[in-house]
């Protein structure tokens, strides 16, 4: 391997390495737009949750009130009968029996109004609740429907960036022997997204510790790509040129 291809490959790392920094911000600012368009969706969802809740409520307390409408009506049948008969009555007795019955038949249906007056306060109550989510389920629609159309845009254009990085970066990966391309990847992943340092003032930039005098020195002469002995990552040099 000739001095030259060691200069190549520090580039082409160095360049990579931009790339991959490149890549990851743009990533992170992607996932960060399709958290907000999940959080979008779930607080509608969240609010139709509550609509249909309502709905449920309302339907089971105006089917009760059918109800009450129907023993309502049949109440009512039991009292005109009832009153239609008292001319016909022959004896005090039955007289009184009857008027009983009547005094009984419109206790009951005092109580069922009042039941039916009560559930019908609650379905309009429920009525006004949800139609006030409606109201902000709509008014969430169109700000969301805005938003979502500028997120679906900004991540077409972030995919389109990712692409073109993307093999720019194969460029730049694909020339590099297997094992460096190897050993570049890992210390990517354990270095903290930091492969490649520069060397400075006796110092690996990378992790800060003194590099042994001789290895700093033979950066500068050797032909081959050295690694910090503290922190294992690459280093260059970049020579001063006066
Ligand atoms: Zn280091």
């Amino acid at each position: 391997m000739g001095g030259n291809n060691v200069h190549e490959h520090l580039e082409l790392l160095r360049a990579l390495q931009d790339l991959d920094h490149e890549l990851n911000s743009i990533r992170q600012e992607r996932s960060k737009l399709e958290q907000e368009q999940v959080e979008l969706t779930d607080a509608m969802v969240r609010i139709q949750t509550m609509v249909d809740g309502l709905d449920e409520e309302i339907g089971q307390l105006q089917s009760q009130n059918d109800e009450l409408e129907r023993g309502l009506a049949q109440e009512e049948a039991n009292i005109s009968r009832s009153e239609g008969r008292l001319p016909e009555i022959k004896t005090q007795k039955e007289y009184l029996a009857v008027l009983k019955e009547i005094d009984t038949a419109k206790k009951v249906n005092k109580d069922l109004q009042a039941q039916f007056e009560g559930k019908q306060s609650q379905i309009a109550e429920l009525n006004a609740e949800k139609d006030e989510k409606l109201k902000q389920l709509a008014e969430l629609k169109e700000c969301s429907v805005e938003r979502e159309t500028e997120i679906s845009k900004s991540l077409k254009a972030f995919d389109e960036t990712l692409g073109k990085i993307a093999s720019q970066r194969s460029t730049h990966f694909d020339p590099l022997p297997k094992q460096m391309q190897k050993r570049y990847a890992l210390l990517m992943e354990r270095r903290g997204g930091v492969a490649v340092v520069e060397a400075r003032d006796g110092t690996c930039t990378g992790c800060h510790m003194h590099l042994p005098p001789q290895l700093f020195n033979s950066l500068f002469l050797d032909p081959q790509i050295q690694c910090c002995p503290h922190c294992n990552r690459l280093l260059f040099v970049v020579e001063a040129e006066a």
